[in-house]
């Protein structure tokens, strides 16, 4: 008997052990276990039957409830919890339904035993014996222990059951992606390591793909993340499509999937990058909204980019973010980029000496109004004179100060700056607004307006001194959060411009919103306009419908006197850009407007 609990691995088997074990070794005509059903009639369920045949016991209906069928031993043992032994079946009146059909079998007396699991009676087990007084005082208690070691062991086996199901769930949530069920990062990169095992003994190639969707981020923020999840979903059915196999494809980050394609070589790979950027083009549908889903993404290969796991997943990673920046859809990773990293790492460190240190230097670019060639404004641009390494761009150290913590006090240099600058025009006679760009983080600075409250109390002159640029995109990472800075710089009467716009998702009705004097229509569609109809259209539309909600525009990156001309036909107010002029030093601002007046007296 307790060999049986120990070993049991299953309950239908224990039950059925313990029953064999009563008759065979006790000498009962049969045994049985029955579990309390909870329905109405309050009926038992026959789980386990030794030296009967099943039908007999079912056809005695034996219920637990206080009925007549419910006073047998079973039911009682059920509903009080309490053994009944000893049941002489020839005299209890309580047995009289069953009396005919068991004197029959020949069997004298009946016993049952409550099984107790977890404190709830879940049933009992019943033993037929064929003389009357078969169960003796002895007799019945020993049986009495032997039915609780019984529920004993049901309990361990339940308990064991629950347990090897939370086992089974902790590790699908630590290999699986509760979102998409997709394999996780972790469990990619074990697929991977085996992959990339099996590949170095066959010789083989096999390529790994990392797919990051393009504004994600935005999408999250702006619709919630119950539509960010409906998307993510969305685009995880499209890959595994492609895929053809969900083993194959993994959630790595939030918004990133990687694609595993063993034997894949770099030709194959690309073609299958093709396909899942092909699947992503068609816009994902989620209630009446259409939203454009696109991917960047990047490649490596083994063996020619790594051979192992973590190195290909960091080089597809860095190769993914070589193809959004390019907006290329997919790049294969050209190497490099580990030193580069190097590179970063070094700038980082060497920042905080740099603001602290006098290294920035404040350039300026000017801004003409298409109608009379006049200046109406400079933005502030700033640069990094290294002693080592010379000129460095903002490109390559405002995303660092961003992402290092330094971008408070790079602001701060920059605005600082840029109100002295301010404040030497002024006294030269010149009044010329200085915009000054602020990043995502700025605005979520609570401190924000205090700086500029002081700066202004500092160095004196007029609010319209000093503009501010924020990018579209750093409005639409926390569009709440953002107006409420903004409304509050407005208060203080500076003027807002939004950057880049047309690259930042947000659509002109949500700008109506915002309380800003301008927008700047990005680059890339100026760049683009004379050679690409859908830049050309994106660049009148927002000309025209800036128009209509009373927004100044500004042209940025206008490099050729053509592209100076279509935006002047189309309306546009003011240019800023190469053909005007390049970035300079802020304190040779006063030479070049000379330059610029006397060109202009010539013409
Ligand atoms: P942005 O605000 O869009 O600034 C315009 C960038 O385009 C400048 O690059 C400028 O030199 C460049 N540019 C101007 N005209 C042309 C043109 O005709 N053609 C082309 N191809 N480019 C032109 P820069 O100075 O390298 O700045 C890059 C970005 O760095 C800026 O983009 C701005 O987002 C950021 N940045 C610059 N200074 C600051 C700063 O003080 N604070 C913050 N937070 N960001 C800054
Ligand atoms: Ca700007
Ligand atoms: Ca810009």
């Amino acid at each position: 008997m307790n060999r049986t609990l120990v070993r049991a691995a299953e309950e239908q088997a224990l039950l059925h052990e313990i029953c064999r074990i009563v008759v065979a070794e006790g000498g009962y005509r049969h045994a049985w276990v029955a579990y309390a059903r909870h329905d109405a009639a309050k009926s038992v369920e026959i789980k386990a039957q030794v030296g009967i045949e099943r039908a007999y016991l079912d056809a005695l209906r034996i219920s637990w409830s206080d009925s007549e069928r419910g006073r047998g031993a079973v039911g009682v043992a059920i509903r009080t919890g309490q053994p009944s032994i000893g049941r002489d079946l020839a005299h209890d009146p309580d047995l009289a339904p069953w009396r005919e059909a068991a004197l029959r079998r020949g069997i004298a007396a009946v016993s049952a035993f409550p099984l107790r699991v977890a404190g709830q009676v879940i049933g009992a087990l019943g033993l037929a014996a064929t003389e009357a007084d078969a169960f003796d005082a002895a007799e019945a208690e020993l049986l009495g222990e032997l039915a609780e070691d019984l529920a004993f062991g049901i309990e361990t086996l339940r308990a064991r059951e629950r347990h090897r199901e939370a086992e089974a769930a902790i590790k699908r949530m630590a290999e699986q992606d509760p979102l998409t069920g997709l394999p996780n990062r972790w469990r990619l990169r074990m697929r991977l390591e085996d992959e990339i095992a099996t590949a170095k003994a066959a010789h083989r190639p096999l390529a790994l793909l990392m797919l990051g969707i393009d504004h994600f981020q935005e999408v999250n923020e702006t619709l919630g993340y119950q539509q960010g999840d409906a998307m993510l979903s969305e685009i995880a059915a499209r890959i595994v499509r492609v895929v053809g196999d969900a083993a194959k494809v993994a959630r790595m980050g939030e918004s990133e999937f990687a694609i595993l394609i063993p034997n894949g070589d770099a030709g194959g790979a690309s073609r299958t990058a093709q396909r899942i950027l092909t699947a992503m083009f068609e816009p994902v549908t989620m209630g009446d909204i259409m939203l454009d889903a696109g991917g960047s993404i990047g490649i490596a290969v083994f063996p020619g980019h790594g051979a192992e796991a973590d190195a290909l997943i960091r080089r597809a990673n860095v190769a993914m973010h070589q193809a959004r920046q390019h907006g290329h859809g997919m790049a294969l990773y050209t190497g490099g980029r580990d030193q580069e990293c190097a590179r970063r790492l070094a700038l980082i460190g060497d920042l905080h000496r740099a603001i602290d240190g006098g290294e920035l230097r404040l350039y300026c670019q000017p801004k003409v109004r298409f109608s009379d060639c006049e200046p109406c404004g400079v933005e502030a641009l700033v640069r990094w004179e290294h002693p080592r390494l010379g000129l460095i761009l903002p490109n390559e150290f405002i995303g660092l100060a961003e992402h290092s913590g330094l971008i408070a006090p790079l602001t701060d240099w920059v605005m600082q700056a840029a109100f002295r600058q301010s404040y030497v025009w002024r006294e030269a006679g010149l009044r010329m607004p200085l915009a000054v760009n602020l990043s995502a983080r700025d605005l979520r600075d609570p401190k924000l307006i205090e700086r500029v409250r002081n700066l202004m109390a500092t160095w004196g002159g007029e609010p319209e001194g000093v503009q501010f640029e924020l990018t579209e995109s750093a409005l639409m990472q926390d569009p709440q959060g953002c107006l409420e800075s903004m409304r509050r710089l407005k208060d203080i009467g500076i003027e807002l411009f939004i950057d880049d716009f047309g690259t930042g998702y947000s659509s002109l009705a949500y700008l109506q919103k915002l309380p800003v004097d301008a927008i700047k229509i990005d680059q890339s569609f100026v760049h683009d306009m004379l050679s690409d109809t859908d830049s050309a259209v994106i660049v009148r539309s927002t000309i025209d419908l800036a128009h209509d909600l009373a927004l100044e525009v500004v042209a940025e990156g206008v490099e050729t006197r053509s592209s100076w001309d279509r935006l002047a036909a189309q309306g546009c107010d003011v240019a800023q850009g190469y053909v005007v002029s390049e970035p300079f030093p802020a304190e040779t601002y006063t030479s070049w407007r000379a330059a610029m007046t006397s060109i202009n007296d010539r013409r």
